[in-house]
């Protein structure tokens, strides 16, 4: 597969190159030349394919050139080593949905794992031979850098050093940053998540160190993060159309008294609707989650549509609206992950497809903190199922959703009523009442979140894998945010290597 920069048709670049790059020269994105197609017997089987299997069905055009079956095969092993379970939260009606597509399985508790595990070990592939390690560098405010921490942690030939604001981050991230030690480096600093930022950048430009280490970033835009979360939407699309739900994983987070057996739909009603397909809603912020689901959806996997749920930053809610995009500052919310105003793969989904194709995928609505914790305290009390506030966000779209079918009436900005629905929700809400099955994505464990969770329903059980990050030791270096400490750092660090 070649890859073009969205900002320039002319050129086109090698899988290696996009994904080693990261962002294209001239700051546009890397995007696939054409979305292939799955094989015809792999799109009417997915729903009984394992999630390994469809990984590489999914994954290998994209890559075709520069990873082979067998290495793939090896990657996507290591990358998805956790499960992401379609379970039923009313477990009385489990047809009723919406189910709730668990994400947060992984050693970080959050879905970022998926993209941040298969890019460390497909940078390692990618490398493999080159004798001078490569340094990724990582600026973060507190969520991706754990998922990048973990992800790159153990792998051959790839050091990271992850920058973050001092002080500014919880407990349980820190931990998860400066925990693990080995090929993984953490540096405090002295300044703001901007500074952090700042401070990448010029390490970026700094001949001193370009003369001396080969340096990358493990960037949220980058293609080979966003390749692998195709993966869970072709596989819980054809699981949900078969009307096969998961049990409840270890990490699944429902209270003691409501586990109860899962009844699947029965058979007679799996296919209600056998030429539509699943509907997913999104919480989200910077859309590579969403993208990834289009990805999918124009593979070929049953999906029918999807929800994109933000909270107050509706940047996209209110293009796919108006067809106009306008770029804001984020505001500050409950689910902080997205609080994002300029959704970083708004170029790749625009250069991908135009308004109103985007508009008939996808339906936009944006929902308020004062909703989002109603959500997360109805769902406990009436299924004992705990909702992080992004997944929070997504269910409370479906419902208001399925509201707009009885009132549209105008409501004032950012009071968000059901009228902050696009004009034709209505029509989107009867085709997701009567269409197949729907189901919300939760992004994160609500343990990550307890501080907005616990008030609201009571304490939330802590997986193993947030027990784990606890129980270690934060190690990090605190640097005021100037380059030369960041550069003395890194050249030092190399030395020992
Ligand atoms: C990053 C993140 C999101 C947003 O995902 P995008 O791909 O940026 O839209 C949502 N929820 C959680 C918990 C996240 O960490």
């Amino acid at each position: 597969m070649r890859y073009y920069s969205t900002r320039d048709r002319t050129r086109s670049v090698s899988f290696r190159e996009a994904a080693l790059t990261g962002l294209a020269p001239g700051g546009g994105l890397f995007i696939p030349e054409e979305i292939p197609g799955y094989r015809k017997a792999v799109k009417h089987s997915l729903g009984s394919m394992s999630f390994q299997d469809i990984a590489c069905e999914t994954i290998l055009p994209y890559v075709e050139g520069d990873v082979p079956p067998s290495a793939l095969e090896e990657i996507s092993a290591g990358a998805f080593s956790f499960p992401a379970p379609l379970v039923p939260v009313n477990l009385e009606r489990a047809a009723f949905g919406p189910l709730v597509l668990e994400l947060f399985h992984g050693p970080t508790a959050a879905f970022k794992d998926f993209g941040a595990r298969f890019m460390a070990r497909v940078f390692s592939y990618l490398r493999r031979g080159e004798d001078r390690p490569l340094r990724i560098l990582t600026a973060t405010s507190g969520d991706t850098g754990g998922a990048v921490a973990d992800g790159f942690f153990g792998i051959e030939g790839i050091s990271v050093t992850i920058l973050y604001p001092k002080g500014r981050v919880s407990e349980l991230q820190e931990k998860q940053i400066a925990g693990l030690g080995g090929n993984i480096s953490a540096l405090a600093v002295e300044g703001s998540f901007d500074d952090c930022q700042a401070l990448v950048k010029a390490a970026f430009g700094d001949p001193a160190l370009r003369e001396k280490l080969i340096l990358s970033s493990a960037n949220s835009i980058n293609i080979s993060r966003l390749l692998p979360q195709a993966v869970y939407y072709a596989a819980a699309a054809g699981k949900a159309l078969e009307g096969r739900f998961d049990g409840d994983g270890e990490a699944t987070p429902r209270g003691a008294g409501f586990s109860g057996p899962v009844r699947s739909r029965p058979e007679s009603s799996a296919q209600t609707n056998p030429d539509g397909g699943a509907i997913f809603c999104v919480p989200s912020g910077n859309f590579g989650n969403l993208t990834a689901g289009l990805y999918a959806m124009s593979m070929g996997a049953p999906i029918a549509g999807f929800i994109a749920a933000t909270n107050i930053n509706k940047t996209i809610p209110d293009y796919l609206e108006s067809g106009e995009y306008q770029t804001r500052l984020s505001r500050p919310t409950i689910s902080n992950a997205m609080d994002v105003g300029a959704p970083s793969n708004f170029e790749r989904m625009s250069a991908h497809w135009t308004y109103p194709d985007l508009s008939r995928m996808i339906r936009g609505v944006w929902v308020t903190d004062d909703e989002t914790r109603k959500t997360i305290g109805t769902v406990y009390q009436d299924h004992g199922y705990y909702l992080d506030p992004h997944g929070a966000v997504a269910w409370t779209a479906v419902q208001k959703l399925r509201q707009g079918l009885r009132a549209c009436a105008p409501a004032a900005p950012d009071t968000a009523g059901p009228a902050a629905l696009i004009p034709g929700a209505a029509s989107f809400a009867q085709d997701v009442l009567t269409a197949g099955p729907m189901a919300v994505l939760a992004t994160a464990h609500p343990a990550k979140f307890s501080g907005t969770v616990e008030p609201l329903t009571g304490p939330v059980p802590i997986p193993g894998s947030i027990q784990n990050a606890l129980g270690r030791t934060a190690r990090a270096l605190t640097i005021p945010a100037e380059l030369s400490a960041l550069r003395d750092f890194l050249l030092s660090a190399a030395s020992k290597l």
